[in-house]
């Protein structure tokens, strides 16, 4: 669906109010102890994009970057997956900066960690709104971002908007980010159930996005690395389509490349009335993964 962001505020500005309390314009960090994983480690990454049935324009962008310095003893990757709103070509726009930025500033960092992401996001934010203030062609233009930053075994995530990451782990499907949306926030404050919230005609409406203020509000956090992991990053035209359980499953059953297509196919089969994106990357002992090396140590897609 299009993403529509605040244009209904004022239908729901109590709610919304009470919902940020006091942590209006401040980024949000989730203190969460994690451990560092000190075993040998590799990924095996895959992603897709995809236009969809409908859209006239692929709007997201996905990136997976493996980083490389002299001091990494171990795989260090960055995957990314926006989703960019605002009409023409602004939308497009709008999530390849994000992208852009992020990875510019994640591989100039000598040791990129959690405040580094925090930093590329704010960097992005500022660049877009720049760019959209500036042009009348990109006005209004925003983009969600969802990152995960994996550095010598100790992970981090950053988001804003309604992409998703979930980890996978013990076959066990977890969503690591919450939705930026109207809707989700319903939600949590019991205004709705998640039954109602999925069909809820507003759920695409987003209360923050990159891009669209001069101030953004980040969710950021450590994030735990273990091995067997899969993590798994998509915009919402995946998610609002496929189910949680869908998702699980594919994710056990197939390899990382096979259930990106599963997934997008099935999207698609249901309509495809929006941009698909699907980042999955596998972490295990080396012996585990795909013997096939990468061809290439950065992919970055964005289908015009
Ligand atoms: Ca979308």
């Amino acid at each position: 669906m299009n993403h529509t962001i605040f244009n209904l505020f004022n239908k729901y500005s109590s709610i919304i109010n009470s919902i940020r309390g006091n942590y209006l314009g401040k980024s949000i960090s989730l203190s969460n102890k994690t451990k560092q994983l000190k075993e040998d480690y590799g990924f095996d990454t895959a992603f897709l994009s995809d236009i969809g049935c409908v859209r006239k324009r692929n709007e997201d962008s996905a990136s997976i970057t493996f980083l490389h310095s002299p001091r990494y003893t171990a795989p260090c990757v960055l995957a990314l997956v926006a989703d960019g709103m605002g009409g023409h070509k602004a939308g497009n726009h709008a999530s390849q900066l994000a992208v852009q930025i992020i990875r510019e500033v994640i591989e100039t960092a000598s040791n990129p960690s959690e405040s580094n992401l925090e930093q590329a996001f704010l960097e992005a934010n500022k660049a877009i709104f720049k760019v959209a203030s500036e042009n009348a062609d990109y006005a209004g233009m925003g983009t969600t971002a969802t990152a995960l930053l994996i550095v010598e075994g100790n992970g981090w995530m950053a988001h804003v908007g309604d992409s998703r990451m979930y980890r996978l782990r013990n076959k066990q499907l977890s969503q690591l980010s919450q939705d930026h949306t109207l809707v989700a926030n319903m939600v949590r404050n019991g205004i709705i159930t998640g039954e109602q919230a999925k069909v809820h005609p507003d759920r695409n409406v987003l209360d923050r996005a990159m891009g669209t203020h001069q101030r953004l509000e980040i969710m950021h956090m450590p994030i735990d690395v273990a091995l067997g992991d899969i993590f798994m990053l998509c915009s919402d035209g995946l998610h609002d389509l496929v189910s949680h359980e869908e998702i699980q499953e594919s994710l056990i059953n197939y390899s990382p490349q096979a259930s990106c297509s599963f997934l997008v196919d099935l999207a698609r089969r249901r309509g495809g009335y929006d941009n698909i994106s699907v980042v999955s990357m596998y972490c295990d002992k080396p012996s585990k993964l795909s013997p096939i090396p990468s061809t290439r140590d950065t992919i970055t897609i964005n289908n015009v």
